[in-house]
């Protein structure tokens, strides 16, 4: 079981999170400004920390600060309702390790929290091959992707395609390798099924984003293409 700090001013989502993530089987402790927050954070270490950045009492900026630096290794998620990428990189910069903009859907919500958690060894029954990539969230074991809480409808060699890339964010992988990760060992006939799979990987993630995006700003990494060589997963910059 895992604890859970919710710092949030605002009564309804504050309640809501607080039911949601018990159900979720998390333990709770809700307060509504900084002060409370950080006298629970002393006292209680929580596992992960989701901070409303609009505080009554100090910026919600400075508390994240201190409460990356009393706690070393608890997740903290930035809740935000300023949808400018100026907070949202100024939160990451302060010690957060992810960020959701109000509205954000309660589904969405968990997965990330069951995912950070999964990562960080505070929940050990899951796979710590989870990845969360903005607003992509890989379910390794579960075999499931979400995008804003929303599933997208993968085949198996799709899924495994975008598990392997995603292991590595940002590096360069070459057709070959990735032929025998995903294919088999003993690959040798044409690599075009590659490009095949990767357009359909493509379309389905940006149809189910398509779907997500109406309930708020997404962040979608970007599968680009690398002529004469191969493919490389690039984590995008929060789309508004
Ligand atoms: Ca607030």
């Amino acid at each position: 079981m895992s604890l859970v700090l919710v710092v949030e001013d605002d009564p309804t989502i504050g309640s809501a999170l607080q039911s949601a993530l018990g159900v979720a089987g998390h333990s709770v402790i809700w307060k509504r400004d900084g002060g409370a927050a950080l006298e629970s954070a002393r006292a209680a270490a929580p596992d992960l920390v989701l901070l409303d950045l609009g505080l009554p009492d100090v910026d919600g900026l400075t508390i994240c600060r201190e409460l990356r630096m009393l706690l070393s290794s608890a997740v903290i998620v930035v809740l935000t309702a300023r949808r400018e990428q100026i907070d949202i990189v100024s939160g990451l910069e302060s010690g957060a390790d992810d960020y959701l903009t109000k509205p954000f859907s309660v589904v969405e919500l968990l997965a990330r929290v069951r995912a950070h958690l999964r990562r960080s060894g505070a929940e050990t029954s899951g796979n710590d091959d989870d990845a969360v990539l903005g607003s992509l969230i890989i379910d390794v074991s579960g075999r499931r992707a979400t995008i804003g809480g929303i599933e997208a409808p993968l085949r198996a060699r799709e899924f495994d395609l975008l598990v392997r890339l995603s292991r590595q964010p940002g590096v360069a992988i070459g057709r070959a390798e990735l032929m025998a990760d995903v294919w088999d060992e003993n690959w040798f006939g044409s690599t075009k099924t590659l490009d095949v799979h990767v357009a359909a990987l493509r379309r389905r993630l940006r149809e189910t984003a398509d779907l997500a995006s109406m309930a708020g700003p997404l962040t979608l990494p970007v599968i680009t293409t690398l002529r004469g060589h191969g493919y490389r997963l690039d984590v995008g910059r929060p789309i508004a």
